[in-house]
């Protein structure tokens, strides 16, 4: 046998490792310090593209020169996220603490499946402050996740669990004695469907019930398929009610909904993803006023805490149900009275074993921030969302679409007698324009049967003068498109 040397990643010198970490900390603050100047995106060239599909390295290239590369052809095409005129889809923006904690998870380097570490008592505690802030009960239970859609199919398979009426950890759904009803409105994000249809219950499974003129779950028409449903010989199981739907924002009847609950003896369901930190808002908190009766909720700190992609919640009232429905270790992963295992497994709140260190970002930035100034924001965001809607209001050429119930607005270049089709397609063309020019990201939806830009203000770093610029932006590229049209049906004319 020939006497290799024994190797490792870490090198014998870490001088360039050292100098290209500074480098990289001097350049992200540059660039976090002058998002504003840049365009929110850019499209990469066809050369960027192609630089993406070259094979497997076999051989080392010094991290300066990764680094270098990230520079060039990573970075200058980011979505986005993080700059102040990005309103699109519904993201946070990230904050510089947060990713500095990113770095610092890695080196700490714990997997929170479980452990007797410290960086475990951190992921409880951000847990318990979470049950805090939506005013859920010491008791409850939680976990992080990826995101919203993995915490709303993590408390939906508890829900499923209790409500089948057999033990559906031994006898699978084949075995429910009833269908599972889940009941909510059409404003509904496509994440609980794809949770129901994954659990094996069907997308049939999901009730839709009609919203009202303002966008909420109807409830005089969500009792009817109840009490249908019922006589028809499925189990009502689950109201999911939306705080803050993705499209228009709107919020479900909280406490109605839950006095329902209790009545029909149905777990309640919060998709509180997007308005469930609303109850830190002192300006605004009583819009969720009844969130913290429900049985389950699913929140996303990376979103209106801005903690830098990814980390969801999910937290739900009974923890015995919760740890009952995941719990399960192999001999290879016994607690143990002392040592590196004497400490509850994570894991047993959730469908992943291995996870990363994700509540670190969210509990360096709250400590160093506090919880009242992410409250603050979020009031202001909901300010600059009536903010606004009022330029909207005040403007001929354009026209609300939905009305703003919190930071997500919708509108519509309105312009002069356009059809439907027409507007649909001039809104879109405004649209990718503002995105191609980097000037701002909006995205776009249809609230009823009408195609709109949609605008949700989920930034920390918006001011006013951004939304200003907006309006003067969509009404020039409104007018000028218009006038374009004219032109050239004119000149088929003639
Ligand atoms: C964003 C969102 C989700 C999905 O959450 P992810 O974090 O993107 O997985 C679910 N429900 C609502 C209401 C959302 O806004």
């Amino acid at each position: 046998m020939t006497d290799c040397p024994e190797e490792s990643l870490d090198p014998a010198d870490w001088t360039e490792t050292q100098e290209t970490a500074r480098r990289m900390v001097e350049d992200a603050f540059a660039h976090i310090g002058t998002l504003r100047d840049r365009p929110v995106w850019q499209q990469m060239p066809q050369s960027v593209r192609d630089h993406f599909e070259t094979n497997v390295p076999m051989d080392p290239m010094p991290v300066g020169a990764v680094y270098e590369e990230f520079q060039s052809h990573v970075l200058p095409y980011a979505m986005g996220n993080t700059h102040p005129r990005f309103w699109g889809w519904y993201m946070g923006s990230g904050n510089m603490t947060g990713a500095m904690a990113d770095f610092l998870a890695a080196i700490d380097g714990s997997n929170l499946g479980g452990g007797n570490t410290a960086a475990a008592q951190v992921d409880r505690q951000v847990v318990n402050w979470l049950k805090q802030m939506v005013e859920f009960p010491a008791s409850a239970s939680g976990t992080l996740t990826s995101g919203g859609s993995v915490a709303n199919m993590v408390c939906l398979t508890v829900a499923r669990n209790k409500m089948a009426g057999v033990d559906v950890r031994e006898e699978g759904i084949t075995a429910l004695p009833k269908p599972l009803r889940f009941y909510t409105s059409d404003q509904v994000h496509s994440a609980s469907q794809k949770a129901l249809e994954t659990l094996g219950l069907g997308r049939r499974a999901l009730h839709i019930v009609p919203s009202d003129a303002n966008l909420k779950l109807d409830i005089a028409a969500l009792k009817k398929a109840i009490e249908d449903d019922r006589a028809a010989g499925y189990l009502p199981t689950c109201v999911i009610a939306t705080a803050g739907t993705t499209n228009t924002g709107a919020i479900d009847e909280m406490p109605t909904i839950a006095d329902l609950c209790e009545r029909e003896n149905m777990w309640f369901h919060v998709d509180g993803c997007i308005g469930a930190l609303i109850k830190i808002a002192p300006e605004n908190r009583s819009l969720v006023d009844g969130i913290e009766r429900a049985d389950s909720m699913a929140l996303d700190p990376h979103k209106w805490l801005h903690t830098p992609f990814e980390a969801g919640c999910a937290l739900v009232r009974d923890a015995a149900l919760h740890f009952h429905t995941f719990e399960l270790h192999g001999e290879y992963l016994e607690e143990k009275p002392r040592g590196v295992a004497a400490a509850e497994f994570l894991g047993d709140y959730g469908f992943e074993l291995s996870r990363g260190f994700k509540a670190l970002k969210i509990w360096m930035s709250i400590k160093e921030q506090g919880v009242a100034k992410f409250g603050r924001l979020i009031d202001q965001n909901i300010a600059q969302g009536s903010y606004l809607t009022q330029l909207i209001q005040e403007n001929a050429l354009l026209e609300l679409v939905a009305p703003t119930s919190i930071n997500i607005v919708c509108f519509r270049y309105r312009g002069s007698s356009l059809a439907e089709t027409e507007l649909k397609e001039l809104n879109t063309e405004i649209m990718l324009r503002l995105q191609e020019t980097g000037v701002a990201v909006p995205s776009d939806t249809t609230v009823g049967d009408r195609h709109c830009l949609r605008v949700a203000i989920n930034n920390h770093r918006t001011k006013k003068q951004d939304l200003d610029l907006l309006v003067r932006e969509v009404t020039r590229l409104g007018q000028d498109l218009e006038r374009a049209r004219h032109n050239s049906l004119a000149s088929h004319r003639s």
